[in-house]
């Protein structure tokens, strides 16, 4: 359980122990809250599909693992997991080969709510029942299912066991807040926001060296975890602009009315001006040079594809012309990855009047937001030989 409350700074914390998407499936949760890259992560299956054809086969004594990075509680995990593992047992059976078994992975930090993401696992195919039971079973799946709590930036299985890694929409969270961005005394101190976009540069610089930290460890964990013959499809939030301090599509959703939101409490005298400056948010949408500097120093993986791609809105609305939805859309889509975190530093009752405040002023621009909030993605596909 989370620790929560007026006294909790998060930087403080480790991140890791807290860090997650909100989950169950209410309102603002994000079992309900991630349609947008639902559809972002279908316009890219050709990208997958392309990225597993290149991957070794076994021999069909041998299981084939799968693993998903950053898995959250939706059905998006589990969609994708469903996509690959019926793409390779199409490559086997096109070989004329008997398919192995498959193993899949559902990764993510120890607070998320794996209990939502079990209930929603279609029942498991009866691998020892009659062939009647199996084909009478309309939806099943066609793997073993297991999670595995962890971070990612971190070893989190053992050497040479797995043959795919999948990771979507999650790179781009920080393992912390630098310490810099949360010391007064340090140039990168990032008075008076609560995200990079729009900081001062030396602020913008410590989350680049906190991205390209991480991010090679995750690369050194993977390459020690990967089957000779694996390969990796990640995706996670980028920029198109060289200036990390215009975050793009982050930027509007962390940098504008958030922002602003923060400064409304700050006000009305609801929190001190220290407290919102201790709040950051540990996102960093990063360029694709920014991306390439750390897998090419890493060195263990060929890079087959590395690109940014136009995700599109992450606001998914029935009605584009209701200000009102737009404003909740955004709130919500704000909330469910934000949330926990905001609930941990100013409590639930100042997260509620927050959240309110970021309704109401994105509703106020709702026009704007539909045509000015744009998604791009980092998408990088590498094998390792
Ligand atoms: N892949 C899912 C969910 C993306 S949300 C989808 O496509 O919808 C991002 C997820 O990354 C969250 O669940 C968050 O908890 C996870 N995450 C962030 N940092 C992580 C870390 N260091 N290790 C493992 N998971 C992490």
């Amino acid at each position: 359980m989370a620790p929560k409350g007026d006294n909790v700074v998060v930087s403080n914390m480790k991140l890791e122990r807290l860090l997650s998407m909100k989950g169950g499936k209410g309102e603002a949760s994000y079992a309900n809250n991630s349609q947008a890259q639902a559809l972002h992560a279908r316009s890219m299956l050709h990208l997958i599909e392309e990225t597993l054809d290149g991957v070794q086969l076994n021999s069909s004594e041998v299981p084939f693992v799968v693993v998903d990075l950053g898995c959250s509680c939706g059905s998006n995990t589990i969609y994708i997991v469903d996509v690959i593992i019926k793409h390779m047992i199409k490559r086997y059976e096109a070989l004329g080969y008997e398919p192995p078994e498959f193993s899949a992975f559902f990764s993510d930090l120890p607070s998320n709510d794996f209990n939502t993401l079990f209930q929603l696992l279609p029942p498991q195919a009866n691998y020892g029942g009659s062939m009647e039971e199996c084909l009478a079973a309309d939806s099943h799946r066609s793997y073993f299912a297991a999670g595995v709590p962890g971070s990612f930036y971190r070893r989190l299985f053992p050497a040479r066991s797995i043959d795919v890694f999948h990771s979507a929409f999650s790179l781009h969270w920080l393992s912390q807040v630098p310490d810099s961005v949360l010391d007064k005394r340090s140039k990168a101190y990032n008075k008076g926001r609560v995200f990079i976009h729009g900081a001062g540069e030396n602020t913008a610089n410590a989350y680049r060296k906190q991205f390209q930290t991480d991010l090679a460890g995750f690369l050194a964990s993977r390459s020690q975890e990967m089957k000779r013959g694996g390969s990796m499809f990640l995706v996670c939030l980028g920029r198109t602009s060289v200036d990390p301090t215009d975050q793009g599509g982050a930027g509007l959703l962390f940098g504008t009315h958030f922002q602003d939101a923060w400064d409304d409490l700050v006000q009305e005298g609801l929190i001190s001006n220290e407290k919102r400056d201790n709040f950051n948010i540990p996102v960093y949408a990063p360029s694709l040079q920014d991306f390439r500097e750390v897998v090419e120093a890493d060195g263990s993986f060929a890079i087959n594809k590395l690109e940014v791609f136009k995700g599109g809105s992450p606001l998914v609305v029935s009605r584009p012309d209701d200000a009102v939805e737009v404003g909740r859309a955004l709130a919500n889509s704000c909330r469910s990855v934000s949330g926990v975190l905001v609930d941990a530093h100013i409590g639930d009752r100042l997260s509620e009047e927050l959240f309110l405040r970021v309704e109401r002023r994105a509703a106020s621009h709702a026009k704007d937001l539909l045509e000015q909030l744009q998604f791009f993605h980092i998408v990088a596909s590498l094998s390792f030989a």
